[in-house]
């Protein structure tokens, strides 16, 4: 007698497991985590007292409405409140743009290798794949991603600065990208690392936006404002975009301590970006002294660096782990590599310097 199990979708098998970036060893000599892109800062002392000031009212639901941080968001990027959506980081925001716009039958396009929630989530709306390759740059190949549209396409997603390469498209090249999506297809400009971009021509998504309804922005409070615990992020689209997103979010996903600890963040952003420009001075210096050991890597304009090692790369991060520090292998591309403490950034150049002799 065997007993059915319930019936799970189809669309479900196979999907990638997110794998999360490795903390680092506990009880290990020194120990970083430069594997998951985040901001090395503890919060700042506002940010801290506000959070701990709404877990003070834990055994109450947050303001579902989001209505502190979306007046704060409004009057931060001069959007209309109606153009604001919020949800459990930008993936959780990202995943209600593809229950918004796609299903069975519909197609996705992303460049890869970008971010790794992208197959996932596409994968989950039941709506195929069409991922595009980088150039041999390591940068989107826009030309292609235009080419690859059918009928079919309901979402474009375009990473920019791209997840995990660092690499931008800049206005020109991005405009000209637009005019040829059709108005109908949803292009996702995903700026989770905007705040790091020091190069004048990558355009502001939410200038983009202003006179383009069919794009929608993505940005996160989990990167440069230091709040990836909290899991809060936010789109901007025009109507009827930005509403879809309220309708398909859960309800009371982001905590009233993220929407408090976001609130007191954009308020003490002066600082914060402080601190953004002392990770863009040592990402600046990482870049250069790499460049300097011998090795060839893309530009990048977030907060990490990607080293295309091909077969050397789980080496190469066993090499680092025993150094103490804990990188993102993707086996047989290649290493991504967080910006972090200037001691941990120390440690990852010295064992790069040491491994690029070996070569
Ligand atoms: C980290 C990251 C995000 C943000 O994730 P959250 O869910 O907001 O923590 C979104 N997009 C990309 C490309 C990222 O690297």
């Amino acid at each position: 007698m065997s007993e059915k199990s319930p019936k799970l979708r189809a669309e479900l098998d196979g999907i990638p497991t997110y794998k999360p970036g490795r903390p680092a060893a506990a009880g290990g000599p020194v120990a970083y985590k430069l594997s998951s892109n985040e901001n090395p800062y503890p919060p700042l002392p506002g940010v801290l007292e506000s959070a701990i000031a709404a877990a003070g009212n834990f055994n109450r639901y947050p303001d579902m409405a989001c209505t502190g941080l979306m007046n704060e968001l409004a009057e931060r990027f001069g959007v209309p409140v109606s153009h604001l959506a919020t949800g459990t980081g930008s993936v959780g925001v990202a995943q209600s743009l593809l229950q918004s716009t796609s299903g069975p039958g519909d197609e996705v396009i992303y460049a890869w290798r970008s971010f790794e929630a992208y197959p996932i989530i596409t994968q989950i709306s039941g709506a195929k794949a069409v991922p595009v390759p980088l150039t041999a740059g390591d940068v989107h190949d826009l030309d292609a991603m235009a080419d690859a549209i059918t009928d079919r396409t309901r979402l474009i997603f375009v990473c920019n600065p791209n997840n995990p390469t660092g690499t931008v498209v800049r206005r020109a090249e991005l405009e000209r990208f637009l005019d040829r999506v059709p108005s109908d297809v949803l292009v996702v400009l995903d700026e989770a690392y905007r705040e790091f971009i020091r190069d004048a021509d990558v355009p502001d998504g939410i200038e983009i936006y202003r006179d383009r309804p069919n794009v929608a922005v993505l940005r996160t409070f989990s990167k440069a404002y230091g709040l990836a615990g909290l899991r809060v992020g936010f789109a901007v689209a025009h109507e009827p975009v930005a509403a879809a997103l309220r309708k398909t979010a859960v309800p009371f996903g982001v905590s009233q301590l993220a929407q408090d600890a976001a609130v007191a963040s954009l308020q003490a952003e002066d600082e914060l970006l402080g601190r953004v420009g002392s990770l863009v001075c040592e990402r600046n210096r990482v870049y250069e002294t790499l460049v300097k050991q011998g090795w060839t890597l893309p530009e990048t304009q977030a907060n990490f660096v990607w080293l295309r090692l091909g077969e050397r790369t789980t080496d190469f991060a066993a090499a680092c782990e025993r150094a103490g520090v804990v990188v993102r292998p993707f086996a047989g591309e290649g290493l991504r590599v967080t910006i972090g403490e200037t001691e941990a950034n120390d440690l990852f150049l010295h064992t790069a310097e040491a491994f690029r002799r070996e070569l």
